[in-house]
């Protein structure tokens, strides 16, 4: 008698089928050996199936690991992005594959969706730096000076501030609050508190006042290895994160957020390029520019990584309440304001 398979399990020629277009994504080019297709794959067809019955999406950060940006996720950015996408889709349920805070960032916006955070344990160091009391702390004393905070903060500490910033539109949002302002308070990251205050000139302590957060991926890069790095590779062109530390920023050829050093390798004709930040985004970038090299110095983020095919399974078949995402109604209102204002001030109100 014919066994009868289960129905969540791919039949043998379903799983084939999705090894190679696995395979063909670019996981296969990534150096993935057959079993490991065959791993994935197993668990990319139930996903995949799951997410059309659930009428779920899936937004992935760049620092992702491969298969999960490559086999399952609907769209693939940087928070800022993930959020807007996330809030402007069809879907009931959002498996958010990144950390807490953009989750929580994802809840904010869609708030009548369920947002699902299949690792929930997955933190990050700068959002983790500074507390809501914190930042009353800040404002008493230096009352007056607006309060900008990087996307990479908890609801409770957003819910504090004056306005939100990416790594992308920091500069142009805080040259507007300098037309009015003559002090302004930067938090959590100190390594783009202190890149900001370079490019706009301001100095840190009187005009800008920084928090001393940082991203353990991004604040330990050596700088003095660039130079070697330039003569073992000539022509090789090297982008750091804005996180990086002035050391690094200073002798690279383009700093900016994760979607900006993307962008820049699109619009360069260099045949090798270095992407200082977290091991994911070359990982993505060989997949989509095959034609140019790409030099390792990079590190692995720990939260980023939590994040496996199983537990985004384990998620949309059933979530248990602690990857649930929730933020207080109270929280979500006054974080959204700060949110709506970063929206507001990159010219971005589509965003909204
Ligand atoms: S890479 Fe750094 S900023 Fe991003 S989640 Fe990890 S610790 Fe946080």
């Amino acid at each position: 008698m014919a066994l009868i398979r289960a129905a969540a399990e791919p039949s043998a020629s379903e799983l084939e089928h999705e090894a190679a277009r696995l395979a063909d994504k670019g996981l296969a080019g990534l150096g993935y050996r057959d079993e490991e297709l065959e791993r994935a794959a197993r668990l990319t067809w139930r996903i995949n199936r799951l997410k059309k019955e659930k009428n779920a999406v899936i937004p992935a950060h760049v620092y992702q690991r491969p298969e999960i940006l490559l086999g399952v996720a609907d769209f693939v950015g940087d928070s800022y992005k993930l959020a807007k996408l996330g809030a402007a889709s069809d879907a009931k349920t959002i498996v958010f594959c990144g950390v807490r805070f953009m989750a929580e960032t994802a809840k904010i916006l869609s708030p009548d969706k369920e947002v699902l955070l299949p690792a929930p344990e997955a933190g990050c160091s700068l959002s983790e730096s500074i507390t809501a009391a914190d930042v009353r702390g800040l404002k008493k004393k230096h009352p007056g000076a607006p309060v900008v905070v990087y996307i990479n903060t908890t609801a409770a500490v957003k819910a504090e501030c004056d306005v939100v910033v990416t790594s992308a539109n920091a500069p142009k949002i805080l040259r507007k609050l300098y037309e009015k302002h003559e002090k302004a308070i930067f938090a959590p990251d100190a390594m783009m508190g202190k890149n900001l205050a370079k490019e706009l000139g301001k100095t840190i302590g009187k005009d800008l006042i920084i928090w001393e957060g940082s991203c353990i991926v991004h604040d330990n890069f050596d700088a003095a290895s660039v130079e070697f790095y330039r003569k073992m590779y000539p022509g090789v062109k090297i982008l750091a994160h804005f996180e990086c530390t002035p050391a690094l920023t200073s002798v690279v050829d383009y700093i900016g957020g994760t979607g900006d050093m993307m962008k820049w390798v699109a619009d360069h004709k260099a045949s090798s390029y270095m992407l200082i930040t977290e091991c994911g985004l070359g990982d993505l970038a060989r997949t989509k520019f095959p034609d140019k090299a790409f030099v390792p110095m990079c590190r692995l983020c720990p939260h980023m990584k939590a994040v496996t095919l199983e537990r985004v399974l384990s998620a949309l078949e059933s979530p248990s309440a602690s990857q649930r995402v929730e933020v207080p109604a109270a929280v979500a209102a006054r974080a959204l304001r700060p949110i709506e204002r970063m929206f507001e001030l990159a010219d971005d109100k589509a965003a909204a």
